[in-house]
């Protein structure tokens, strides 16, 4: 007999899903019996992602937008609703790596960083909490980053932008803790990911950087998005029923 998988009937919206963790993540909650709102600005990679759940058997649709546009995120959750007529799970996972000391920094890529980083997560939670305000609970699960705990050279903004979603979501989980709406992020260390290796290939010297990234994780290895999607899986499950406000480290001891 095929037991249940763990998110059997819920409906989760992803962020960031075309890629790396938040599509590690999109297929991991398909195969666990979720229907999957994959939401990404990348609509080629997005549609392959849903092509890939549908062919093992799950459910999902493929949600274009950009997550810092305050009209694209009404749509897209709209778009949801229309299709499931609820939403339990939102995983804001979507964000960008903006390096780079201070004094270097445009206007632009501050706000560009803000805005896809932050921002979104506000966008995303206004739009579902009232949903899950009626419906009588939901989770909320953010993609923060080891760097909002211990800081690393030359990521002064991106440090910013997770320390912020940090204490976005422990005001948030204190904030609707009454409502039975959870809100946790995650705390990743260096993760091999596609926005990684485009990173490692753009310093010209990929694979001193690469060693250079491992040796500050004592585990002595990057992590994989499919560690990261189970760390997700767990907090957005129901076997996380007692955890809110937790920034969860999975980062092979890289904030020790
Ligand atoms: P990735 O670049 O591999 O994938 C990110 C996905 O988000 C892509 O599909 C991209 O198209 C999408 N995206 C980017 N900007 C968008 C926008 N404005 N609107 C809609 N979609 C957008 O990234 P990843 O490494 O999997 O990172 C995912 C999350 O994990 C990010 O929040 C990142 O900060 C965080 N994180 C990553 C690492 C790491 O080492 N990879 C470590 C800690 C935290």
């Amino acid at each position: 007999m095929k037991t249940p998988g763990k998110l059997a009937g819920k409906i989760v919206l992803i962020t960031g899903s075309a890629a790396g963790i938040g599509r590690a993540a999109s297929l991991l909650f398909a195969r666990e019996g979720a229907a999957v709102a994959a939401v990404d600005c990348d609509p080629e990679r997005n549609a392959e992602l849903v092509e890939e759940i549908r062919s093992q058997g799950g459910d999902a649709e493929a949600l274009t937008a950009d997550v810092s546009s305050p009209n694209d995120v009404e749509r897209v959750v709209q778009q949801a609703i229309s299709r499931w007529k609820r939403i339990d799970i939102l995983f804001n996972n979507a964000g960008i790596v903006t390096g780079g000391k201070i004094h270097t920094l445009a206007e632009e890529e501050w706000d560009r960083a803000f805005a896809i980083n932050v921002k979104s997560m506000f966008l995303f939670s206004r739009a579902i909490v009232p949903v899950f305000l009626q419906q009588g609970g939901g989770v909320i699960l953010n993609t923060a980053s080891t760097s909002a705990l211990r800081v690393v050279a030359d990521r002064a903004l991106y440090s910013a932008t997770k320390g912020a979603v940090f204490s976005l979501t422990k005001s948030m989980a204190l904030d609707y803790a009454g409502e039975n709406i959870r809100v946790n992020c995650l705390c990743p260390g260096t993760v091999d990911t596609p926005s990684l290796r485009a990173r490692l290939s753009a310093k010209g010297n990929a694979e001193e950087m690469r060693k250079q990234f491992i040796a500050r994780q004592p585990l002595r290895r990057l992590g994989t998005s499919e560690e990261i999607a189970q760390a997700a899986l767990y907090l957005v499950s129901d076997e996380a029923s007692f955890v809110t406000g937790s920034a969860f480290q999975i980062d092979g001891g890289m904030s020790l």
